[in-house]
């Protein structure tokens, strides 16, 4: 059962709501007008008349309260209904206007404000279509007063009043347009701020050669998953990878050509990253980024030894088995470890970093761990393929 006074759970339905309620004023601020004329003895509405009127317009307000709470105005053209909600207040004006014809001149400026409202919704051409409702509607109000009050009618004044009311309409539409095109400019302006905003942080984290996430950022990550790993008792794992023999591809192809194999060797290890499950969490489980150098760290939050050795083992693997354009063969050494609950992050990179260096000593072209493997399920995606294939053919991991 939908309880219709509970909060939207859509802050554009809260929007429309709120807009609503403060249309609903509009009709506040006829009652007390005609409640304070009536006891000032300048109006005398019929009773019968006051009780239709009164009705209708609370009527026609909760159809538009139910709309908005049952969410069936989000079938329409225009959800927030402003331009109904309008013309619906405007017509209730009228049909006081027509039974006020002596203290007329006091309403017109009740009569005319909603028009304000329209800065919220209305387009020009929504501006125009109001304006133009609202003055033919105004004439035949005074059409009326001919056969309401016949005899009385000074039609000089009526000309003057339709004259003003048409002056007014254009200057409260053309004014309040102005504010709805302002309010329009403002949230393009937003949202392309937004945007740039989102362009820079993404330029802030990353490194301008490789792509892949700058040191900073990494070392932000990694006191953001020490926290997580502290609170939840579920460590992450790091490892350190180094290109191997780096200098002699510089000393042989020049600079220019190394530069073109990290870029490569970036993008080739964080496809590998997005196309593994590492211990079943998929895409994006893991941060890649530049340590500096030709060194790169890879993060993998909530993820045991064995999973960040496996994943990294099928990097070091494809890189091997990569051509790279002009320098076609490139290794690449790492080192892994697993984040102890309570140490202090540099603890567990200085683990990784003895690790790497003991794979280069022990050859290059391999992946150390530091730490006790354990006995973590191996997903079965590649766990297979690269504990039986891979190790198969490069030298065995030790566990340490
Ligand atoms: P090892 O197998 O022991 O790691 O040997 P290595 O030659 O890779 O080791 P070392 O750390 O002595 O050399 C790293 C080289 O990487 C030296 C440096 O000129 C080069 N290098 C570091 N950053 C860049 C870069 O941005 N572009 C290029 N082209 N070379 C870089
Ligand atoms: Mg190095
Ligand atoms: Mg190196």
């Amino acid at each position: 059962m939908r309880n219709w006074f509970k909060p939207d759970q859509d802050p554009k339905q809260v929007l429309r709501l709120r807009r609503f309620l403060m249309g609903v004023s509009y009709y506040g601020i006829w009652l007390a007008i005609i409640g304070l004329m009536t006891l000032q003895g300048s109006m005398h509405l019929p009773t019968p008349f006051l009780t239709v009127a009164l009705t209708g317009a609370i009527i026609s307000n909760l159809v538009f309260f139910a709309l908005l709470r049952s969410g069936m105005n989000l079938q329409l053209r225009d959800p927030s209904m402003t331009f109904s909600q309008l013309v619906v207040g405007l017509s209730w004006a009228m049909v006081l206007l027509v039974m006020t014809y002596e203290v007329r001149d006091l309403l017109l400026l009740a009569y005319i404000s909603p028009v304000f409202f329209g800065m919220f919704k209305l387009d020009q051409k929504g501006f125009i279509r109001l304006g133009v409702f609202a003055w033919v509607g105004y004439l035949a109000v005074t059409g009326l007063d001919y056969w309401m009050q016949p005899g009385q009618v000074d039609t000089a004044y009526q000309l003057l009043r339709l004259f003003v009311v048409a002056a007014m309409l254009f200057w409260t539409g053309y004014f309040s347009l102005h504010v709805a095109r302002l309010k329009g400019r403002l949230r393009k302006q937003t949202r392309e701020l937004e945007v740039m905003v989102a362009e820079a942080t993404e330029l802030s984290e990353r490194d301008d050669l490789t792509k892949a996430y700058n040191r900073r950022f990494i070392m932000d990550s990694l006191e953001v998953e020490k926290t997580r790993a502290n609170r939840s008792g579920i460590p992450f794992s790091i490892c350190i990878l180094d290109l191997d023999n780096f200098k002699l591809i510089n000393d042989r192809f020049g600079h220019l050509a190394g530069d073109r194999v990290l870029t490569a060797f970036a993008e080739r290890a964080r496809s590998e990253l997005r196309g593994l499950d590492v211990m079943g969490r998929s895409e994006n489980g893991a941060w890649f980024g530049r340590y500096g150098g030709e060194e790169f760290i890879i993060l993998f939050p909530n993820t045991s030894l064995l999973g960040a050795r496996n994943c990294v083992e099928r990097i070091r693997h494809v890189t091997a088995n990569t051509a790279f354009e002009e320098v076609l063969r490139v290794t690449v050494s790492g080192g892994v470890t697993e984040y102890r609950i309570g140490e202090d992050v540099e603890d567990t990179l200085r683990r990784a970093d003895q690790a790497m260096y003991d794979a280069k000593n022990g050859g290059r072209n391999q992946i150390e761990c530091a730490g006790e493997l354990g006995s973590t399920h191996v997903p079965s995606d590649f766990g297979s393929q690269v504990v039986v294939g891979l190790f198969g053919k490069g030298k065995a991991i030790p566990a340490k």
